[in-house]
């Protein structure tokens, strides 16, 4: 694959110092490991004052990289670091009037903060959609340790929309699978083949 797109871009990246790539804090560090026995904890958006502050009473799953244009990302960084939590463990504990859905529209309505843009949870309201009762959420803004640690990107040729070099792709996937992390251009098999299982149930 790395050599089918140097081949393509001209870009031969043998050699080249990838870990100079920022893909996202919480993946460039060193991905702290999950902790099985890990119950949730608290997740607060970045104001100085008068925080949103949301209770996640349990483990997340599926934390994944993501390049799509519309995944929250912190400063500098071309990928979202993004997970999923049982909806009904999601409880917003501090200013709630500061939340505003960005997109009435979107598949997911992504709340966020009003003051910081920090996107604190994105929902699914439509109940035949295969994630369903799934909240997304961003477990880098908790002090906690021990979520889901990221295990794979998704949507990773996205970032050429938001303005990445097409040159820089083959860097970005041998970054990622040098940190152990599979490179993938939607979501990982799993999660599509829940989707495809869904779609055919309905059907
Ligand atoms: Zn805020
Ligand atoms: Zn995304």
């Amino acid at each position: 694959m790395k050599k089918f797109f140097a081949k393509l871009f001209g870009n031969n990246t043998e050699g080249s110092t990838t870990h100079f790539i920022k893909l996202h804090p919480a993946i460039d560090n060193g991905i702290k490991p999950t902790k099985n026995t890990f119950k949730g904890g608290l997740i607060s958006c970045h104001c100085r004052i008068n925080k949103v502050n949301i209770k996640l009473s349990g483990q997340t799953a599926h934390n994944h990289a993501c390049g799509c244009s519309k995944c929250w990302k912190p400063k500098g960084a071309l990928f979202s670091q993004v997970a999923v939590i049982s909806r009904d463990n999601v409880e917003i504990i501090a200013n709630a009037k500061k939340l505003i859905v960005i997109d009435e529209t979107a598949t997911i309505q992504r709340h966020a903060c009003k003051d910081c843009g920090v996107h604190m949870y994105g929902r699914i309201e439509d109940t035949n959609h295969p994630f369903y009762g799934l909240d997304f959420v961003h477990t880098e803004l908790s002090n906690e340790q021990g979520w889901s640690a990221p295990a794979f990107a998704a949507f990773v040729s996205s970032v050429i929309e938001t303005g990445t070099d097409p040159k820089s792709m083959a860097a970005i996937r041998e970054r990622f699978e040098s940190l152990g992390l599979e490179a993938y251009d939607c979501l990982s098999p799993d999660l599509m083949d829940a989707i495809a299982t869904h779609i055919s149930k309905n059907k």
